[in-house]
């Protein structure tokens, strides 16, 4: 940071900008995040409205969104990516959380498998030669498949089977809840699945790289979601599926740790989205407020209503304050989980919080489907859920404190 910025800023709290951290960001960051506006005012914001009242996943918009690079973000370089850190990556949500949840999540979910793919296949150059180019375009989706029907906290009780046949694998089970399978764009799941007995109640896991189109796989019927609405999200059906040996992306047995641990850093971009879409309810009851009058006055010269709105921009401080304190600790080579987990927790419950006042403040507009208001509170509820639900990150910062939960 220049010794010129430091005695020419004078802090604030700007609605459109969140608050500002300048400790976090690198000039490049700014730059990035100010396309990334220009790109949700133009062209995301004006019909996310319609896509979500319509459940709409939308092809031409996501193509847009990969000419803009938001996809290949953690790629390598070498591999068609821009090998960005994860404060540009949690820019790039955040900026789309502010307008538009669904993109937001479609391209969280499509960033983190492209991440893992290069990790897990870090060995493989063909592998990632094959895949990569275009998954950092967002002309391949590549999708996880964790959750299972009988539960996803309890994530490494894995009931998916993959047996070794000979020089191949074959994978019997289902996968519930999958974010981005059934698109025109969707060819692979990152799978989960037991390949052996349970030892401690838990069976060894590993990762295997399965194309949806491969005999047995059934990518079930899109779910009617409460928000979320014009994200893709399918349950998977996996009947004796063959894969060939080389599917496996995971030591055998190995792949629980070696998926969960590297995604501790996934928890981060929830945050973001939670950043963003507190702030987006910030803008927009701030609009209404100014607009609207009641008892002669504009609603805003309330107190009650300043107060509401500035426990708003207080919550949309407060994740974005965490998310990017994970972030750049993420960045700078330091340790995260407990740091993942409370920004994950914390920025949630907030967008909860807000959404609820920005709902409350707006009366019945903010019922009404076509208001962003109720969209980023339909939006916010998953928010709790998603990645590890408050529960589990409260067990993970308990166990941080050495409570044995
Ligand atoms: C729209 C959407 C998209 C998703 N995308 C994906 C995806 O792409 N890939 C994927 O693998 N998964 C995905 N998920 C799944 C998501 O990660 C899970 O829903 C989440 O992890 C919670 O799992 P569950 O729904 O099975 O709830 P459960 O694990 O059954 O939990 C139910 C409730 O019990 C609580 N609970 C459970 N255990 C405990 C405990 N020990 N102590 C206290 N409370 C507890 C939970 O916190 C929760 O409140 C998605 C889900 C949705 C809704």
């Amino acid at each position: 940071m220049t010794a010129s910025f430091v005695t020419s800023y004078r802090g604030g709290l700007l609605a459109e900008d969140g608050y500002d951290l300048p400790w976090a960001f690198e000039p490049e960051h700014l730059q990035w995040r100010d396309s990334m506006r220009k790109f949700c005012t133009d062209v995301v914001e004006s019909e996310a409205a319609q896509r979500s009242i319509e459940a709409r996943f939308d092809p031409d918009l996501v193509r847009r969104a990969g000419k803009l690079g938001v996809f290949g973000l953690l790629a390598p370089t070498e591999f068609g990516g821009a090998g960005a850190d994860i404060r540009t990556l949690c820019l790039t949500i955040e900026e789309l959380a502010a307008v538009d949840s669904s993109l937001a999540v479609t391209v969280h979910v499509q960033s983190i498998c492209v991440a893992l793919l290069a990790h897990l296949a870090k060995d493989r150059p063909d592998l990632c030669r094959d895949i990569l180019p275009s998954a950092s375009t967002g002309e391949t989706f590549i999708s996880i498949g964790l959750t299972e029907p009988s539960g996803g906290s309890d994530a490494g009780n894995i009931s998916t089977v993959a047996r070794a046949d000979g020089n191949s694998w074959v994978v019997n089970g289902a996968k519930q809840f999958i974010t981005n399978s059934g698109t025109p764009f969707s060819r692979y799941v990152i799978l989960l699945a037991a390949v052996g007995e349970k030892v401690q109640g838990r069976p060894p896991v590993s990762a295997f790289l399965v194309p949806l189109d491969a005999p047995g796989v059934t990518v079930g019927k899109s779910y009617p979601k409460a928000g979320w609405r014009s994200s893709d999200t399918h349950p998977l059906f996996f009947d004796n599926v063959r894969v060939p040996a080389d599917a496996l992306l995971s030591e055998p047995g190995r792949g629980y740790r070696d998926v969960l641990e590297f995604l501790t850093w996934a928890r981060l971009p929830i945050a973001a989205m939670s950043a963003g879409l507190a702030r987006g309810c910030l803008a927009d009851t701030l609009r209404f407020v100014k607009e609207r009058t009641s008892f002669g006055k504009p609603l805003g010269v309330h107190q009650a209503v300043a107060f509401q709105t500035a426990d708003i921009a207080a919550l949309a401080s407060t994740a974005r304050t965490l998310t990017f304190d994970g972030a750049w600790k993420y960045d700078h080579g330091l340790p995260i989980r407990e740091a993942a987990a409370v920004a994950k927790l914390v920025a949630s419950e907030a967008a909860n919080k807000a959404a609820y006042i920005a709902t409350q403040l707006q009366g019945g507009y903010g019922f009404i489907e076509e208001t962003a208001a109720t969209r980023h509170h339909q939006d916010a509820r998953i928010l709790t859920i998603g990645e590890g639900t408050s529960e589990v990150q409260r067990m993970l910062i308990a166990r941080s404190l050495g409570l044995a939960v």
